[in-house]
């Protein structure tokens, strides 16, 4: 999400004569766009402002920016925290850029207002080139799972129309791009009138050009049969599903406001393969969050091995201030975070390894994406499903579909050969 508001942010500020430099040290204005999500990233952006702070010393027109969620939840906090920063301005209030940066305010500028009404219309993004882009269809959440800061930082979920959004992907297509990636926090629940999720999916797979439509992210409490239905039913919206569950135990599904417990998202994960049967599947799991117990570990553990995700982000909780869960008084010691983390990715290691191996003597149609940089022999790219394939002198274009066998598993990458 934070990729894509950056080519929004590079969009806008081309259209108003601010074009991008050619690297970051020749710039007369440095922004950097932020994630709050946990701790460990707001920590890497406060250590690239002390580089940035010294960088500013060399000229006095040098300007620096912080954008995003931590500009959001720090506001002016952030100057006084960092004196070497201009302007703040959070995720509703890019139009501001602009002005911002052309003005000569007392430093720093903060614009940290909710506008609900905010979906960047008209504002076209400005795209690295290449075959794939991503499209954001709905901003914010409401979701207020107990852990999590983004509904604070992002505000309420508004979403994009969709004559809105297939206006884009038709102008993109037309442009040549072969992949899309329709985006926001819970894209299930996108709605327009009486349209839902499955109906723009289907939309967008019928735009002339385009090869495959993909979407992240998928809340389990809002999948719906439709989805299903639409996902296998349209040849060009791939098989992938990137499901976030978080836990394995009930009872901390409950604690983080998930909304769905254990057996719903096996009977989803159940009805997803019956009608996909090489879905991918990836996910996003959570260790140490408050009162999570060894045994409360220990099913999520199990659901790793139960369900076989092709891959997993996993992450040790990390409280944030002003949500539900930093009031939990139950917290994990950080040393058990971590140590139940280096278990969890452990185990999805081997399990990743095992559904790779799955694939070896199948057939699969990748889209080529660039030079391998291990092997000047092969080029990368991916099967519909999401899986990394390596395929031998594809004697390929980016963008363009190669079916290839899988010989064999290289790491966590597959290697393919033409057929
Ligand atoms: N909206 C998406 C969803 O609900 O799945 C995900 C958005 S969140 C920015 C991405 C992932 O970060 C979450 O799925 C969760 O696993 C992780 N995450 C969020 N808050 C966290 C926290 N406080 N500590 C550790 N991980 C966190
Ligand atoms: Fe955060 Fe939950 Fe919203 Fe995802 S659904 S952004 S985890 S509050």
């Amino acid at each position: 999400m934070n990729k894509s508001d950056s080519e929004l942010i590079r969009g806008l500020l081309d259209e108003s004569g601010y074009p991008l430099a050619e690297n970051w040290e020749s710039a007369d204005v440095v922004l950097l766009n932020t994630c709050s999500v946990r701790e460990h990233a707001e920590r890497r952006v406060l250590g690239r402002l002390g580089v940035l702070a010294g960088w500013k010393r060399l000229s006095p027109n040098r300007r620096v920016g912080v954008l995003g969620c931590m500009a959001q939840r720090l506001g002016a906090s952030l100057g006084e925290l960092r004196p070497c920063v201009d302007f703040i301005v959070g995720p509703d209030g890019y139009r501001r850029l602009p002005e911002l940066i052309s003005g000569r305010m007392s430093a720093p500028a903060a614009d940290t207002a909710f506008r609900p009404e905010e979906l960047y219309g008209g504002i076209r993004p400005m795209r690295d080139s290449g075959f794939s882009a991503w499209v954001t269809i709905s901003r914010g959440c409401v979701n207020f799972c107990s852990y999590c800061i983004v509904p604070y930082t992002r505000g309420p979920e508004r979403c994009r129309p969709a004559a809105d959004i297939l206006s884009e992907i038709e102008s993109l297509a037309g442009r040549g791009f072969r992949e899309i990636t329709l985006l926001g926090q819970n894209v299930n629940s996108w709605r327009d009138g009486e349209m839902d999720f499955a109906d723009l999916l289907r939309r967008t797979a019928a735009v002339n050009g385009l090869l495959r439509v993909r979407f992240m992210t998928s809340h389990p409490k809002d999948l719906t049969e439709r989805l299903l239905d639409a996902m296998a039913e349209t040849p060009a919206v791939c098989p992938h599903l990137h499901l976030p569950v978080q836990s394995g135990s009930d009872r901390i599904l409950e604690r983080m406001n998930r909304k769905y417990d254990r057996r719903h998202y096996l009977e989803i994960v159940r009805r997803a393969r019956e009608r996909m049967p090489h879905l991918g599947l990836t996910t996003d799991v959570m260790v140490g969050f408050p009162g999570e117990t060894e045994s409360d570990f220990g099913m999520t553990l199990d659901l790793i091995e139960t369900v076989r995700f092709d891959d997993a982000y996993t992450y040790a909780y990390s409280p944030r201030s002003g949500t539900a869960a930093d009031g939990f008084e139950d917290a994990v010691p950080e040393d058990i975070r971590l140590r139940r983390l280096a278990l969890l990715i452990e185990r999805q290691r081997a399990v990743t390894l095992l559904t790779r191996k799955e694939w070896v003597g199948r057939t699969a149609e990748i889209l080529v994406e660039r030079p391998s940089p291990r092997d000047p022999g092969r080029w990368l790219g991916r099967t519909a499903s999401g899986l990394p394939v390596a395929v031998r002198n594809a004697g390929a274009v980016p963008g363009q579909p190669v079916t290839c066998r899988i010989e064999g598993v290289a790491g966590m990458t597959l290697l393919g050969r033409p057929v």
